[in-house]
Protein backbone atom coordinates (compact mmCIF):
# COMPACT_ATOMS: atom_id res chain seq x y z
CA UNK A 1 0.00 0.00 0.00
CA UNK A 2 2.54 2.73 -1.42
CA UNK A 3 0.02 4.96 -2.15
CA UNK A 4 -1.82 5.33 0.41
CA UNK A 5 -2.58 8.82 1.54
CA UNK A 6 -5.34 9.49 3.45
CA UNK A 7 -7.31 6.42 6.06
CA UNK A 8 -10.74 7.26 6.59
CA UNK A 9 -12.55 6.61 9.89
CA UNK A 10 -16.61 5.32 10.52
CA UNK A 11 -17.61 6.86 13.64
CA UNK A 12 -20.12 4.81 15.76
CA UNK A 13 -19.12 0.88 16.31
CA UNK A 14 -15.63 2.04 14.94
CA UNK A 15 -14.33 5.17 16.93
CA UNK A 16 -16.79 4.76 19.90
CA UNK A 17 -19.37 2.62 21.19
CA UNK A 18 -23.15 2.76 20.10
CA UNK A 19 -23.95 3.62 23.95
CA UNK A 20 -23.98 7.28 23.22
CA UNK A 21 -26.85 6.63 20.63
CA UNK A 22 -28.34 4.00 22.32
CA UNK A 23 -28.79 6.25 25.79
CA UNK A 24 -29.96 9.41 23.45
CA UNK A 25 -32.92 7.51 21.21
CA UNK A 26 -33.77 5.01 23.69
CA UNK A 27 -33.36 6.83 27.65
CA UNK A 28 -33.24 10.61 26.89
CA UNK A 29 -36.04 11.37 23.90
CA UNK A 30 -38.17 8.98 25.21
CA UNK A 31 -37.16 10.48 29.04
CA UNK A 32 -38.11 13.87 27.85
CA UNK A 33 -41.64 13.05 25.73
CA UNK A 34 -42.89 11.31 28.92
CA UNK A 35 -42.03 14.24 30.61
CA UNK A 36 -43.92 16.59 28.37
CA UNK A 37 -46.42 14.23 28.12
CA UNK A 38 -46.82 13.13 31.22
CA UNK A 39 -47.02 9.49 30.39
CA UNK A 40 -44.46 6.47 31.98
CA UNK A 41 -40.95 5.96 30.54
CA UNK A 42 -42.17 2.70 29.35
CA UNK A 43 -45.15 4.13 27.60
CA UNK A 44 -42.86 7.10 25.95
CA UNK A 45 -40.18 4.81 25.11
CA UNK A 46 -42.69 2.89 23.27
CA UNK A 47 -44.20 5.73 21.43
CA UNK A 48 -41.20 6.68 20.21
CA UNK A 49 -39.60 3.87 19.31
CA UNK A 50 -42.71 2.77 17.10
CA UNK A 51 -42.09 6.52 15.11
CA UNK A 52 -38.59 6.03 14.94
CA UNK A 53 -39.25 2.86 13.05
CA UNK A 54 -41.62 4.26 10.65
CA UNK A 55 -38.21 6.31 9.43
CA UNK A 56 -36.09 3.43 9.77
CA UNK A 57 -32.56 2.85 9.50
CA UNK A 58 -32.91 3.88 5.80
CA UNK A 59 -34.19 7.16 6.36
CA UNK A 60 -31.38 9.95 6.65
CA UNK A 61 -33.84 11.63 9.87
CA UNK A 62 -33.40 8.17 12.23
CA UNK A 63 -29.95 9.90 12.71
CA UNK A 64 -31.61 13.29 13.66
CA UNK A 65 -32.09 13.77 16.68
CA UNK A 66 -32.74 17.73 15.84
CA UNK A 67 -35.40 15.62 13.94
CA UNK A 68 -36.97 13.98 16.18
CA UNK A 69 -37.00 16.30 18.98
CA UNK A 70 -39.07 18.73 16.62
CA UNK A 71 -41.65 15.55 15.19
CA UNK A 72 -42.11 14.84 19.14
CA UNK A 73 -42.47 18.84 19.84
CA UNK A 74 -39.65 18.46 22.88
CA UNK A 75 -38.21 21.52 22.09
CA UNK A 76 -34.50 22.33 21.87
CA UNK A 77 -32.35 19.01 21.55
CA UNK A 78 -29.12 20.58 22.96
CA UNK A 79 -29.84 19.57 26.79
CA UNK A 80 -31.47 16.32 25.47
CA UNK A 81 -27.86 15.79 23.80
CA UNK A 82 -26.19 16.72 26.64
CA UNK A 83 -27.75 14.81 29.32
CA UNK A 84 -26.04 11.72 26.95
CA UNK A 85 -22.61 13.00 26.41
CA UNK A 86 -21.14 11.36 29.46
CA UNK A 87 -21.88 7.59 27.73
CA UNK A 88 -19.62 9.00 24.48
CA UNK A 89 -16.49 6.00 24.76
CA UNK A 90 -13.70 5.57 22.66
CA UNK A 91 -12.41 2.10 22.17
CA UNK A 92 -9.56 1.52 24.07
CA UNK A 93 -6.84 1.25 20.96
CA UNK A 94 -8.63 4.89 19.32
CA UNK A 95 -6.10 7.31 20.77
CA UNK A 96 -3.38 5.17 20.25
CA UNK A 97 -3.33 4.24 16.64
CA UNK A 98 -4.95 7.70 15.44
CA UNK A 99 -1.92 9.29 17.14
CA UNK A 100 0.38 6.82 15.43
CA UNK A 101 -1.77 7.10 12.17
CA UNK A 102 -1.83 10.80 12.07
CA UNK A 103 2.46 11.40 11.66
CA UNK A 104 2.14 9.24 8.41
CA UNK A 105 -1.34 10.12 6.86
CA UNK A 106 -4.43 12.71 6.37
CA UNK A 107 -7.03 11.29 9.07
CA UNK A 108 -10.83 12.12 7.92
CA UNK A 109 -14.23 10.78 8.99
CA UNK A 110 -17.20 9.30 6.83
CA UNK A 111 -20.09 9.03 8.63
CA UNK A 112 -23.91 8.90 8.45
CA UNK A 113 -24.35 11.26 11.68
CA UNK A 114 -25.34 14.74 11.57
CA UNK A 115 -22.34 17.33 11.82
CA UNK A 116 -23.68 18.76 15.14
CA UNK A 117 -24.06 15.43 16.84
CA UNK A 118 -20.39 14.94 15.60
CA UNK A 119 -19.11 17.83 17.21
CA UNK A 120 -20.01 15.88 20.09
CA UNK A 121 -19.21 12.47 19.61
CA UNK A 122 -15.66 13.37 18.31
CA UNK A 123 -14.42 16.55 20.69
CA UNK A 124 -11.57 14.56 22.47
CA UNK A 125 -10.20 13.15 18.97
CA UNK A 126 -10.94 15.82 16.55
CA UNK A 127 -7.76 17.25 16.21
CA UNK A 128 -6.35 13.95 14.45
CA UNK A 129 -8.67 15.05 11.63
CA UNK A 130 -7.83 17.07 8.90
CA UNK A 131 -11.98 16.70 7.32
CA UNK A 132 -15.12 15.52 8.91
CA UNK A 133 -17.59 14.32 6.35
CA UNK A 134 -21.63 13.64 7.20
CA UNK A 135 -23.27 11.99 4.46
CA UNK A 136 -26.39 13.19 5.54
CA UNK A 137 -25.38 16.73 6.45
CA UNK A 138 -23.61 17.61 3.28
CA UNK A 139 -24.54 15.30 0.85
CA UNK A 140 -28.35 14.30 1.86
CA UNK A 141 -27.99 10.82 2.02
CA UNK A 142 -26.82 8.03 3.37
CA UNK A 143 -23.16 6.38 2.58
CA UNK A 144 -23.72 5.39 -0.89
CA UNK A 145 -20.98 5.09 -3.38
CA UNK A 146 -21.49 8.58 -4.66
CA UNK A 147 -21.14 9.84 -1.18
CA UNK A 148 -17.73 8.22 -1.17
CA UNK A 149 -16.93 9.68 -5.03
CA UNK A 150 -17.84 13.07 -2.87
CA UNK A 151 -15.11 12.39 -0.60
CA UNK A 152 -12.79 11.54 -3.25
CA UNK A 153 -12.85 14.68 -5.51
CA UNK A 154 -13.10 16.62 -2.22
CA UNK A 155 -9.89 15.64 -1.16
CA UNK A 156 -8.44 15.78 -4.82
CA UNK A 157 -7.55 12.02 -4.67
CA UNK A 158 -7.72 9.21 -6.23
CA UNK A 159 -10.20 6.58 -4.27
CA UNK A 160 -7.13 4.15 -4.41
CA UNK A 161 -5.36 6.51 -2.23
CA UNK A 162 -7.84 6.12 0.12
CA UNK A 163 -8.03 3.10 3.08
CA UNK A 164 -11.60 3.58 4.33
CA UNK A 165 -12.66 1.33 8.11
CA UNK A 166 -16.02 0.83 9.54
CA UNK A 167 -18.06 -1.76 11.27
CA UNK A 168 -21.23 -2.42 8.56
CA UNK A 169 -20.31 -4.01 6.04
CA UNK A 170 -23.09 -2.39 3.22
CA UNK A 171 -21.67 1.28 4.02
CA UNK A 172 -18.40 1.11 4.78
CA UNK A 173 -16.93 -1.71 3.02
CA UNK A 174 -19.16 -2.40 -0.06
CA UNK A 175 -19.93 0.96 -1.15
CA UNK A 176 -16.62 2.51 -0.49
CA UNK A 177 -15.14 -0.83 -2.61
CA UNK A 178 -17.17 0.59 -5.48
CA UNK A 179 -15.85 3.18 -6.06
CA UNK A 180 -11.99 1.84 -5.62
CA UNK A 181 -11.35 2.83 -2.29
CA UNK A 182 -9.64 0.38 -0.33
CA UNK A 183 -12.20 -0.55 2.28
CA UNK A 184 -11.69 -2.82 5.53
CA UNK A 185 -14.72 -4.36 7.63
CA UNK A 186 -14.48 -4.03 11.20
CA UNK A 187 -15.64 -6.65 13.06
CA UNK A 188 -15.72 -6.44 16.68
CA UNK A 189 -17.24 -9.15 17.80
CA UNK A 190 -14.24 -11.48 16.03
CA UNK A 191 -16.43 -13.02 13.11
CA UNK A 192 -15.39 -15.68 11.09
CA UNK A 193 -15.06 -13.51 7.91
CA UNK A 194 -11.52 -13.24 6.62
CA UNK A 195 -12.03 -9.99 5.09
CA UNK A 196 -12.48 -8.79 8.43
CA UNK A 197 -10.34 -6.97 11.13
CA UNK A 198 -10.88 -7.15 15.02
CA UNK A 199 -10.17 -3.70 15.68
CA UNK A 200 -7.90 -0.82 14.76
CA UNK A 201 -4.36 -1.59 15.44
CA UNK A 202 -5.13 -4.63 13.20
CA UNK A 203 -5.62 -1.49 10.75
CA UNK A 204 -2.46 -0.15 11.79
CA UNK A 205 -0.14 -3.18 11.29
CA UNK A 206 -1.93 -3.22 7.45
CA UNK A 207 -1.12 0.66 6.62
CA UNK A 208 2.27 0.89 8.57
CA UNK A 209 3.91 -2.11 7.92
CA UNK A 210 2.52 -3.82 5.24
CA UNK A 211 0.83 -6.76 7.47
CA UNK A 212 -0.66 -9.35 5.44
CA UNK A 213 -3.98 -9.21 4.38
CA UNK A 214 -5.95 -11.44 2.47
CA UNK A 215 -7.83 -9.75 0.21
MG1 LIG B 1 -20.57 2.35 12.28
Amino acid sequence: MNKIKIISFDVEGTLVSHEFSEVLWHEAIPLRYAQKYGISAEQARKTTTEEFEKIGFQGMEWYDAGYWCNHFQLGNPEPIIRSCVDKISYYSEVSEVLSSLAAHFILTVASTVPLYLLAYILKDVDHYFTRIFSATSQYKQLKTPYFYSQVCQTMHVEPDSIVHVGDNWNTDFINPREVGINAFYLDREGGDSVDSLADLTQLESIVLDGANYKK
